[in-house]
C-alpha cells in the first residue's frame, strides 16, 4: 500500500508542503528534511510533520485538507451516525485507521487520514455498497473515536452478520474431498479464523457452556448453551463450515485429515483460565463440532454459592472429612453433580492425601490430583480403572459413575476398606438411590454400613433481574406446587440480557440424605423407601420439590421451572401418576440399559416420560412381581410392560389410572413390606 503513495504524491507536488510554510506551520527547511524523508518513507507528508512534532497535527490536516480540497472532518463536531458502524466492522476500521461518519444522498462519508488510500476507501465501500467520500482527520482523532465508538463487546454480534455476509456468494465446490493441504489453506483464511474467534468470544460474553456447530442439507447452525438450553446464533456462510472445523481441529490437536470417526481433542484460550474441550462426529451431512468451554476459576465454587444451606454444607464438609465412607450424588445429565464433587475435592487438602479420580470424560484438569481417562474401547471401564487405582494406595477416590453391579460393588468394598469414595448416579432422588443400588445386587448390610451421605441435585434457573416481574401463577401449578393463594410470585419477562427468556443464571437444589445410625440400620434392614424418608424428615431432611418451592417464595426462580425439574414424593400430596402426563421434561431414563425413548409408537402426541418408567420398575420391584404378573394385573401383554419400563412408551391413561390403583395400594402403610 505504501509503495504507490510517492507515485500519487510525487516529492515535488508539495503544495500542501509550501501552504503549511506559508502558514508559518512550517520553517522551508523543515520543509525539506519532510520532503526528503517523505522521498525515503512513502509516508504521507502530514504524518511525517506529526510525527517530527512540527506542528498540530489538527492544524496541519486542516491545512492539507484546504489544499488537497478534501472536506475536514472535526470529529468533536462532525455527527457521527452509529447505525452505520455494523456496516464497518471493527477490525477493518482499525487495520485502515477509517472511521464511518454519516451518509447523504447514497454518499458515505468516512474519515481518513489519507484520502489517497485507495485500498482503505475501495474495501469500505465494498462492505457497505455505498459511494464513499474522504474526509481528513488526524490519524490520532481516527484513532480515538475508533476506540470510542466501537467497544468491543457489542459488535461481535454485527461483525460475526457482517462476515457471514462478505463471505455468500459462490459456494465450494461439493462432492469433492479436498485434500489435506487445502483443507490447512481453508483453515488459515483471515475470515475463518476471525469467525473461530469471534464465536468463542461471543460464547464467553453470553455465558455459554457449550457451542454446537451442525452441519446439514442447507446450511450450517450455530447454537450456543446459555443456563443449560441451547439458543440459535448467527451462522456463518456454508462455504465456510470445512475451514471452520479444520481450524477447530487444529487449535484442539486433532487429525485433520480424518472426518470419518469421532475425535475428542482440548485447547486452551490464550491468558484464560479457560480450556475448551472439542468433539467431532461425523454426521450424514459433515463433522458436527461440540466445543465445551470449562472455566476454571469457575470451577471452584465455594459450598455456599453452589447453594447449600449451612446446614448441608456442615454435612458435606463433614462427610469429606471422614477417611472412609461414600459419598453420592445424583441427578440427570446436565444437573451440575461433578461441580459438586469437584468442589468437594477442591477442599481437599492434597497434600497429605493421595486423590484419584476415574471420569468419562476428564472435564476438568486438576492440579495434584491424579485422573484416569476410561477408555471402554481397550477396556479400561470405570470397574477396571477402579481395580487398577485401588492398587495405587489410593485414600480419596473419585468413579465419574456408577453404572453397574461390578462397579457399585467394588465402590463398596474400597470403602469398607478404608477408602473415601466419591461418585454419581443417575437416580431422582436421594432416598430412591439407596433401593436402587440395592435392587443393582448390592448387599444391604455392607451398603448400610460404608454409605455416609446422598445428595440429589438439579440446577433451576434463576429469574433474570432486569425483567423480573411478579405475575399470576395459573391455579392449577398453585396447586400443584402447594402455593399459597395469596402469595407474591415472580418470573421475568424477557430482555436483552437474557435472551428474551427470563432466566439468568443457575443455581443448584440439594436433597441430602444423611446416612447416621438409624438411617444406616434402616438401610440394612431394606426398609422402605417411606420409611426412611420419615425417618430422616424428623431430622430435617426435605425433597428437591420442597426446596424448589422455597426458592420460588424467595422469587429466585419461576413455578414452572420447578415444576419441570423436580418430581412431587407422595407425602407432599401431589399424585405422581397424574404428574406422569402434564408435559414434563423427559428425566434420564433411570433403569440400567434403558435407551432413550426411540419412538413414540401409539401413544399418541403424549410423549414417552422415563419418570414414569423407573416408577413403574420400582412399584414391580417392591411388590415382588414378574413382568407378566404385573401385565396380568393390568391387563395387557408383558413386552407391554416391557416397554413401559425402558422408558419406550408411556402406559396410555386408562392403564395409567389401573396402575395408580395397583401403587396407592402399596403406598398405604399396611405393613406388608418388610
Ligand atoms: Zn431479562
Amino acid at each position: 500500500m505504501t509503495a504507490i503513495r510517492p507515485e500519487i504524491m510525487p516529492r515535488h507536488n508539495s503544495k500542501a508542503g509550501e501552504a503549511l510554510v506559508e502558514e508559518n506551520l512550517l520553517t522551508a527547511s523543515q520543509l525539506d528534511d519532510v520532503l526528503e524523508e517523505q522521498d525515503e518513507s512513502g509516508q504521507y507528508l502530514g504524518e511525517i510533520i506529526v510525527e517530527n512534532g512540527y506542528a498540530p497535527a489538527e492544524e496541519v490536516y486542516q491545512q492539507i485538507a484546504e489544499q488537497v480540497a478534501v472536506p475536514y472532518a472535526d470529529l468533536d463536531s462532525v455527527p457521527i451516525d452509529v447505525s452505520l458502524l455494523p456496516l464497518v466492522p471493527a477490525k477493518l476500521a482499525r487495520k485502515f485507521t477509517l472511521m464511518p461518519l454519516y451518509v447523504e444522498d447514497d454518499v458515505l462519508y468516512v474519515a481518513v487520514s489519507d484520502h489517497l488510500d485507495i485500498d482503505a476507501l475501495d474495501t469500505v465501500a465494498g462492505n457497505t455498497g455505498y459511494h464513499v467520500e474522504p474526509m481528513l482527520a488526524p490519524p490520532s482523532e481516527i484513532s480515538r473515536v475508533i476506540d470510542e465508538y466501537y467497544t468491543d463487546a457489542g459488535n461481535i454480534e454485527e461483525d460475526m452478520e457482517i462476515l457471514a455476509e462478505e463471505q455468500t456468494g459462490e459456494e465450494g465446490t461439493e462432492g469433492e474431498e479436498p485434500s489435506e493441504a487445502e483443507l490447512e489453506v481453508e483453515a488459515s483464511d483471515t475470515p475463518v479464523v476471525r469467525y473461530v474467534n469471534l464465536l468463542i468470544q461471543q460464547a464467553i460474553d453470553k455465558r455459554a457452556s457449550d457451542v454446537h456447530i451442525e452441519p446439514h442439507d442447507k446450511g450450517i447452525s450455530v447454537r450456543l448453551r446459555i443456563d443449560g438450553v441451547l439458543h440459535y446464533t448467527t451462522p456463518p456462510p456454508k462455504k465456510m463450515f470445512s475451514g471452520i472445523v479444520t481450524r477447530i481441529k487444529i487449535l484442539s490437536g486433532l487429525d485433520i485429515g480424518e472426518r470419518r470417526i469421532p475425535q475428542d481433542g482440548r485447547f486452551r484460550l490464550e491468558g484464560s483460565q479457560i480450556d475448551v474441550r472439542v468433539s467431532t462426529l461425523p454426521t450424514i451431512y459433515g463433522e458436527k463440532v461440540v466445543m465445551r468451554l470449562l472455566d476454571k476459576s469457575k470451577l471452584m465454587l465455594s459450598m455456599k454459592e453452589l447453594g447449600f444451606q449451612p446446614k448441608n454444607q456442615q454435612i458435606y464438609e463433614e462427610a469429606l472429612r471422614q477417611p472412609q465412607g461414600i459419598i453420592l450424588v445424583t441427578g440427570p445429565t446436565g444437573s451440575g453433580k461433578t461441580t459438586t464433587l469437584y468442589s468437594g475435592l477442591g477442599n481437599m487438602n492434597r497434600d497429605d492425601r493421595n486423590i484419584v479420580t476415574t471420569e468419562d470424560p476428564v472435564e476438568y484438569e486438576l492440579e495434584g490430583i491424579n485422573q484416569v481417562q476410561v477408555k471402554s474401547k481397550v477396556g479400561l471401564t470405570f470397574a477396571a480403572s477402579l481395580r487398577s487405582i485401588l492398587r495405587q494406595d489410593p485414600d480419596v477416590i473419585m468413579v465419574g459413575e456408577i453404572r453397574d453391579l461390578e462397579t457399585a460393588q467394588m465402590a463398596v468394598r474400597a470403602a469398607l476398606t478404608g477408602h473415601l469414595v466419591l461418585s454419581t448416579l443417575h437416580t431422582n432422588n436421594a432416598i430412591a438411590t439407596v433401593t436402587r443400588l440395592v435392587d443393582m445386587g448390592v448387599k444391604s448390610f455392607l451398603l448400610g454400613s460404608c454409605l455416609s451421605v446422598v445428595m440429589a441435585q438439579r440446577l433451576v434457573r434463576q429469574i433474570c433481574p432486569a425483567c423480573k416481574a411478579s405475575y399470576d401463577v395459573p391455579p392449577e401449578m398453585r396447586q400443584e406446587l402447594d402455593l399459597p393463594d395469596d402469595g407474591e410470585y415472580y418470573h421475568g419477562e424477557g430482555c436483552d440480557q437474557c435472551n428474551d427468556t427470563g432466566y439468568q443464571g443457575r443455581e443448584a437444589l440439594f436433597e441430602i440424605l444423611n446416612i447416621d445410625q438409624e438411617i444406616s440400620r434402616l438401610i440394612t434392614e431394606e426398609a422402605g423407601e417411606d420409611q426412611i424418608r420419615e425417618a430422616a424428615r424428623r431430622k430435617g431432611f426435605s425433597t428437591l420439590r420442597e426446596r424448589g418451592i422455597n426458592k420460588i417464595k424467595q422469587g429466585i426462580t419461576t413455578p414452572e421451572e420447578i415444576l419441570t425439574n423436580t418430581v412431587g414424593t407422595g407425602d407432599e400430596g401431589t399424585d405422581q401418576a397424574e404428574n406422569c402426563d402434564d408435559g414434563q421434561e423427559p428425566e434420564r431414563p433411570l433403569i440400567s440399559g434403558a435407551a432413550v425413548p426411540a419412538k413414540e409408537a401409539d401413544r399418541g402426541s403424549e410423549a414417552p416420560n422415563p419418570s414414569v418408567a423407573e416408577r413403574i420398575w420400582w412399584m414391580r420391584a417392591k411388590l415382588d412381581l414378574t413382568q407378566k404378573e404385573l401385565a396380568d394385573k393390568v391387563g395387557v401383554s408383558s413386552s407391554t410392560v416391557g416397554s413401559w419400563e425402558r422408558g419406550r412408551t408411556n402406559p396410555r391413561r386408562d392403564n395409567l389410572r389401573k396402575l395408580r390403583r395397583i401403587m396407592d395400594d402399596i403406598e398405604t402403610p399396611t405393613e406388608a413390606s418388610t
